[in-house]
């Protein structure tokens, strides 16, 4: 199986082959297909697996191919993620996968002025990759709109409740449009997680690794 047999276009293959990647990893290949065909995905699968690109690829993809382009303050797609050092990887990947796509992305995390990523997404942002508190105390404020995100990621699901952000990642999903792609990942699937995934996600493909 190679990164072109999933679907993918020729720029995401050009950065996949800058980034020395050569075949797509098992989450990958279970995951893109069915997220380019508009499903929503419900992964099991750890660190390491390769889940980001998983889930990053299918969204750069077809945010590129949308019509509609970003507007300031107003993202398309939204990740969350548990921890800020998780958050900034997340955004990296997704800076390196979508190089030449002309998409503009912008990183939420507590714990440092929230100067800069104000100004960031004034500019015009079309993907956002958040830690929930610094994003709720941002949409409370008004910087940000959540009403046009077309997709959206719970990555980490099992440390996010664990951590207690469970009252937070509700609150930013009561805000989300009903029509939305959405994708959840976890290493493992506790009742209370299977819930939360029942709750975001409309007839996922359940890919386990
Ligand atoms: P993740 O599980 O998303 O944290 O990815 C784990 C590591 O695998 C990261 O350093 C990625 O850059 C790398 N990676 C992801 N997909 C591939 C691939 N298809 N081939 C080689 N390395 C990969």
């Amino acid at each position: 199986v190679n990164f072109s047999s999933l679907g993918l276009t020729e720029t995401i293959l050009r950065a996949l082959r800058t980034k020395g990647y050569s075949a797509p990893t098992i989450i990958q290949q279970q995951a893109i297909p069915p997220l380019l065909a508009g499903e929503d995905v419900l992964g099991i699968a750890q660190t390491g697996t390769g889940k980001t690109a998983a889930f990053a690829l299918p969204i750069l993809q077809q945010l590129a191919a949308a019509r509609e382009r970003s507007k300031p303050n107003t993202p398309r797609a939204l990740v969350l993620a548990p921890t800020r050092e998780l958050a900034v990887q997340i955004h990296d990947d997704f800076r390196d996968y979508g190089a030449g796509l002309g998409l503009r992305q912008t990183v939420i995390l507590g714990g440092v002025s929230q100067r800069p990523q104000v100004a960031a997404l004034a500019r015009r942002t079309d993907i956002v990759v958040a830690t929930p508190g610094r994003l709720l105390d941002l949409f409370e404020q008004g910087y940000i709109r959540l009403d046009r995100i077309a997709f959206f990621v719970l990555d980490e699901a099992d440390r996010m409740l664990d951590m207690g952000f469970i009252h937070d990642v509700r609150k930013i999903i009561r805000e989300l449009p009903r029509q939305r792609r959405s994708m959840l990942f976890s290493a493992t699937m506790p009742p209370d997680v299977a819930r939360l995934a029942q709750e975001i996600l409309h007839r996922p493909k359940r890919v386990e690794v």
